[in-house]
């Protein structure tokens, strides 16, 4: 993925050992510079095994501040540090329904399975076949309960509608409308939108019981474009840009 440096593709000779010492050493990390606080979401990341959400030829970085190519046409296993990035101010909790937008490897999925626990509801959308294929493989071992849903992540999943809290973990041009509509008021949704420079801005949206919406920018960040399958109603910025192109070459 262009703006990041992604390691060698080599033999996995970590021990699962290694892997743990590298596992508390992040979340330690993670916790000395402020970006996490919340005890569940450490205790979830010091859970889940990051090196089984990660391809054999990648295991050794598991827990390397990179993202990691995955089975598919365009995915990654986003840094360690994205997990409390997103969750944190999602507020993610005991008992949500949350709904993930880009499953990935399925790691970010089981991360808030940990987090929202048997009373709670994890929903997972990822558009691409191998992508979600290979985040099934991952999750069937501890977490089948994840819901995984094949298909554009665009139109949410209304059939687990309202959630609590959604993440949309791959950079759009507007946050999909569908996916405010399915967020239960007082809910949050958290997502990369790329803005009028073309910089990624973590957004977080929180929804009013008035069903009002209010915005907040926090960082900027460099995820995975949303893509929207063929054939599919462009988003509203892309429009005027698709219909230039087309002006452009009469
Ligand atoms: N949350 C993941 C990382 C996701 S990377 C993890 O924990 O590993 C972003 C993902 O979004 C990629 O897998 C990509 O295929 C997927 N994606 C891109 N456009 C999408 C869309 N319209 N709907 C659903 N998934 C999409």
């Amino acid at each position: 993925m262009a703006g990041w440096r992604i390691p060698p593709p080599r033999a996995p000779t970590r021990t699962g050992s290694a892997h743990a010492h590298d596992r508390e050493r992040k979340v330690r990390e993670l916790e000395a510079d402020g970006l996490l606080c919340s005890p569940r979401i450490k205790a979830a990341l010091l859970k889940v095994k990051r090196e089984d959400f990660v391809p054999p030829e990648y295991r050794d970085y598991a827990y390397e501040e990179v993202p990691l190519p995955l089975p598919g046409a365009a995915a990654t296993i986003s840094c360690p540090h994205s997990y409390p990035l997103f969750y944190e101010p999602l507020g993610l909790d005991l008992g949500h329904r949350f709904l993930e937008i880009g499953t990935g490897s399925g790691y970010g999925a089981a991360v808030a399975r940990e987090v929202v626990g048997n009373a709670g509801l994890v929903v997972s959308v990822e558009l691409d076949p191998l992508t979600h294929a290979f985040a099934r493989g991952n999750l069937e071992a501890g977490y089948r309960d994840v819901v995984l849903v094949l298909g554009d992540g665009w139109h949410g999943h209304a059939a687990a509608a309202p959630f609590d809290r959604i993440a949309i973990t791959a950079a759009c041009e507007e946050i999909p409308p569908p996916l405010v509509d399915q967020l239960a008021s007082g809910g949050r949704l958290i997502a990369p939108v790329v803005d009028a420079q073309g910089r990624q801005v973590l957004t977080l949206l929180t929804k009013r019981a008035d069903g009002s919406t209010l915005r907040e920018e926090l960082c900027e960040v460099l995820y995975v474009a949303l893509r929207r399958p063929a054939g599919a109603a462009p988003t509203s910025r892309a429009a005027p840009a698709a219909r230039q192109r087309r002006a452009g070459s009469r």
